[in-house]
C-alpha cells in the first residue's frame, strides 16, 4: 500500500459495527470476562487498548516493522529499551545525541551497571574501534539532534550483525514519511511522537518499532511491566496527525529549503547545518537511504549576542523547545534540549552560545523568512 494510503486509512481495520470513520476512543481502563478464561482479546488497556493498538499497527505498517508499541513519551520509548540490556552491557552510542538519551545513558543506565562509548558514528569506522566483548547494541540519531549529523544506517547495520549487536535508530528526525530504518538493516526504530507524528504541538508520545517476533516478544513484556503506554485519548490524536504526515512533511520540507538558502546569505550566521544543502556533509548519503531531507536546521550565528536578540524579537516563530510540529519553532540547544551535557562534551559538538535550531512549520515560507530578518536587523 502506498505511503500516504496508509497515512488516511491505516490498516484499514475495522474497531466497531457502526460505521464509524474515524477511530473511536476506547476510554477504559479495564475490560470485562464473559467466564473464567474467556477473554474479548483485551484485558487491561496497559496490555491493550483497541485505539492504541490501532495506532501501533499504522505506525509498524509505516515503518516496515513487525510490531510497534506506543508510550506515554520518546523517553519512555528510549527507556524501556534500555531494559533489554544487563549489568555489564556495553553500547556504543553516536555523539551527538538528543540531551534527554544523553542524560537517561549517563545518569540512569550507567548507574544500572550499562557502559556507553560515544563515537562519531558518520564514520562507521569509529564504531568499530569502540566495539569490545561486552558490547551488545549499537544507538544512532540520523539526522542527530541538533548538529544534523547523518549516519550511514546500511554501514552501520552491517557492522552490528558482524558483530552481533542490535541496532537500535532513532529516526525521530525524519520520520517514516521519509526514512525508513529496518529496511536498510536496523532491529529497532525509536521515536518521539511528539515531533512529526503528532505534528500538533499538542501530544507527547514515543514509539518502538521493532523488526523481528523475538524483539517483539521481549520488548511487549517490557512495555506491559514497565506501563509507560499511551492512554486511548493521546493515541486518537497521533492517529489524526498522522493522516496528514505525508503533506505536513512535504510542506515542511519545502519551507525548509527555502529557509536554509536564506540563512546561508545572512551576514550574520556563520554555519547552517542543514541535510538538504548540496554542501552538508551528510547530503549524499540522505539521498541514498532517505526519501526526503526533513525540514531541521540548525545554524550559528555571528555572536551570542545575535543568537539572544533573534531568540528574543521573534514573533511568529515561537522560542519553545520541541520540533516536528506544523507552527515554526526556535530553540536554544545550549540552554534547552542540551542543558544537562557537560560544557565541555556540548561546545567540542558545536552545541555552543551561538547555536540556535530551528524546526520549520508549514508557515508561508516568507512569512518565516521575515520574521528571522526582522528578529535579525
Ligand atoms: N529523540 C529525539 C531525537 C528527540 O528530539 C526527543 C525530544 O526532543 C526525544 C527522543 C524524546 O522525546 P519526548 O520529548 O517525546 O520524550
Amino acid at each position: 500500500m502506498d505511503i500516504n494510503t496508509i497515512c488516511v486509512h491505516g490498516n484499514a481495520h475495522k474497531t466497531d459495527d457502526t460505521g464509524c470513520v474515524t477511530v473511536p476512543i476506547y476510554q477504559t481502563a479495564t475490560f470485562a470476562h464473559l467466564g473464567v478464561g474467556q477473554s474479548t482479546g483485551y484485558d487491561y488497556s496497559r496490555l491493550q487498548n483497541p485505539t492504541r493498538e490501532q495506532l501501533e499497527q499504522v505506525v509498524a505498517a509505516l515503518e516496515h516493522g513487525v510490531d510497534a508499541m506506543a508510550f506515554s513519551t520518546g523517553m519512555a520509548a528510549v527507556a524501556t529499551v534500555m531494559e533489554l540490556f544487563k549489568m555489564g552491557d556495553h553500547i556504543v552510542v553516536s555523539n551527538d545525541l538528543y540531551g534527554g538519551s544523553h542524560r537517561l545513558f549517563h545518569h540512569i543506565s550507567e548507574k544500572n551497571g550499562l557502559t556507553f562509548d560515544t563515537a562519531d558514528t558518520t564514520e562507521p569506522s569509529q564504531i568499530e574501534r569502540c566495539i569490545k566483548p561486552q558490547s551488545k547494541a549499537i544507538f544512532i540519531e540520523t539526522p542527530s539532534n541538533p548538529m544534523m549529523q547523518v549516519t550511514d544506517i546500511a554501514a552501520v547495520a552491517k557492522i552490528a550483525k558482524a558483530h552481533g549487536l542490535l541496532l537500535i535508530v532513532d529516526n525521530t528526525f525524519l520520520s517514516p514519511y521519509f526514512q525508513n530504518p529496518i529496511d536498510l538493516g536496523a532491529d529497532i526504530v525509536i521515536h518521539s511522537g511528539t515531533k512529526y507524528l503528532g505534528g500538533h504541538n499538542d501530544t507527547l508520545a514515543g514509539f518502538v518499532v521493532v523488526a523481528t517476533t523475538e524483539l517483539s516478544e521481549k520488548l511487549r513484556f517490557l512495555f506491559k511491566t514497565i506501563g509507560a503506554c499511551l492512554a486511548p485519548f493521546d493515541s486518537y490524536l497521533l492517529i489524526r496527525g498522522i493522516k496528514t504526515l505525508s503533506i505536513r512533511m512535504e510542506r515542511q520540507q519545502e519551507n525548509a529549503l527555502k529557509i536554509a538558502n536564506w540563512l546561508c546569505r545572512q551576514p550574520k550566521v556563520k554555519a547552517v547545518h542543514y541535510v538538504g544543502l548540496p554542501s552538508h556533509p551528510g547530503y549524499e548519503i540522505s539521498r541514498r537511504q532517505a526519501r526526503g531531507f526533513g525540514s531541521m536546521i540548525s545554524f550559528e550565528t555571528d555572536s551570542e549576542q545575535t543568537a539572544r536578540q533573534l531568540l528574543e524579537r521573534v514573533k511568529l516563530i515561537l522560542f519553545a523547545e520541541s520540533l516536528g510540529g506544523v507552527e515554526t519553532l526556535i530553540t536554544y540547544p545550549m540552554l534547552q534540549t542540551h542543558a544537562d551535557v557537560p560544557q565541555a562534551e556540548r561546545e567540542a559538538k558545536g552545541i555552543n552560545e551561538r547555536l540556535l535550531r530551528l524546526s520549520v512549520g508549514i508557515e508561508g515560507a516568507d512569512d518565516i523568512i521575515t520574521d528571522l530578518e526582522q528578529a535579525l536587523k
